[in-house]
């Protein structure tokens, strides 16, 4: 056994190579973990995803075996916690695709292929109050790839500190050129929060667009403040000290733990869209919106919904308290045409008579 990365062993045996003994043996290394491991008092529970490759069925050398074995983690990584797989010659196809994605993702910036579009966010008596910048990829071959698809890679290949400065760089320049003075939010990454130089980074971006500091907000999810919840404090006074603003995404998805909530200096909690999808249909939904809603302005902070796609979704929001709204029925992400810079609109009338 060898431990490869961060969460990743090789193991290699030579037991005869075929594929039950090697599912039999990766069945076996799950049920091992079944139990939690006792460490320092605390009892952990572990999952375990095993990806196999078999020689010499599968490679002809220990490069290729090594490779193939990648490809079936890859695969049961995705699938989720205590998959087990053997790697299937579809699985090199789909590996020669993402080594071939991360390589080009290597000279996207540099390229020009990466470009933002903007989201509106609205204040819940209409007037935007801000966009939140998006980053897409015009990949030359094959057309528009979302962030979803390509940050990951990005994270996997190291790319990502190129992409991560370039969105901070283009978004304040862009904020920094509108007439109005609305709020930009710029996602940042689990990797661009762990790097050492997030803050300086920002203040670079700040000071070379000119952008005041109190227009500028980060995006972080729940995620990245749990991996090392002191280093993370750390991080974000440095950030807070800036005199930026932090607004936690996608809050409902992940662990939703409201000590995160109280002991981080945040500015606005962004309720995730899947609670905001299911409005008007689901009792439930409602219910943690509502509760979501409270608890932020228990604490003195402005809530601001995402994935508003409906009249029903937004009067619900407005009638619960819900500061920002932000989704499809507002504004697509776009691009924002060059040199017609968003100002201010008037009070909207349709939040009101959706009410
Ligand atoms: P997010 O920050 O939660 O962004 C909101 C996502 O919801 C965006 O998807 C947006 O297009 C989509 N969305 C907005 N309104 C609606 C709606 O009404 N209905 C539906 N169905 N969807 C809506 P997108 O642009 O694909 O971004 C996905 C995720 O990628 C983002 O989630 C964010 O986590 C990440 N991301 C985007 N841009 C960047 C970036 O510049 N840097 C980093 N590190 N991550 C980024
Ligand atoms: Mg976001
Ligand atoms: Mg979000």
């Amino acid at each position: 056994m060898a431990r490869v990365g961060g969460d990743e062993f090789i193991g290699i045996t030579d037991q005869v190579p075929l594929a039950a003994s090697a599912e039999l043996l990766a069945t076996r290394m799950r049920a091992a973990f079944e139990d939690p491991i006792e460490v320092e008092g605390h009892a952990l529970k572990l999952d375990l995803c095993v990806g196999a490759a078999l020689f010499p069925r599968d490679a002809e050398n220990i490069v290729s075996l090594l490779a193939n074995a990648d490809a079936a983690l890859y695969r049961a990584k995705h699938e989720g916690r205590g998959a087990i797989r053997l790697f299937t010659s579809a699985m090199d196809q789909q590996l020669r695709e993402r080594r071939a994605l991360e390589h080009d993702l290597r000279f996207a910036v540099e390229r020009g292929e990466l470009y933002l579009d903007y989201q509106p966010q609205e204040h819940r008596d209409g007037g935007i109050t801000g966009y939140e910048a998006l980053v897409r990829w015009r990949h030359p071959d094959r057309g528009i790839i979302p962030p979803g698809e390509f940050i990951p890679a990005a994270e996997r290949s190291g790319s990502i500190a190129q992409i991560d400065d370039w969105v901070l760089m283009e978004a304040c320049r862009e904020a920094a050129s509108w007439d109005a003075p609305l709020r930009i939010a710029v996602n940042v990454s689990a990797a661009q929060f762990r790097r050492e130089n997030l803050d300086t980074q920002v203040r670079k971006a700040l000071r070379e667009s000119g952008l005041s500091p109190a227009r500028f907000e980060l995006e972080i999810t729940e995620g990245v403040l749990i991996e090392d919840v002191s280093r993370a404090k750390k991080t974000m006074q440095s950030l807070k000290s800036l005199g930026i603003l932090i607004a936690l995404d996608d809050f409902g998805t992940g662990y939703s733990s409201l000590s995160y909530v109280e002991a981080f200096p945040l500015d606005r909690i962004k309720i995730d869209r899947s609670f905001v999808a299911s409005l008007g249909n689901s009792e439930r939904s409602l219910a943690i919106v509502r509760a979501v809603i409270g608890l932020a302005h228990g604490l003195g902070l402005p809530v601001l919904a995402e994935g508003i796609e409906t009249n029903v979704q937004m009067s619900l929001l407005v009638r619960e308290g819900c500061d920002e709204m932000q989704g499809y029925l507002i504004g697509r992400p776009q691009s924002l045409a060059a040199g017609k810079s968003p100002s201010r609109p008037s009070t909207r009338s349709r939040i009101l008579s959706a009410c």
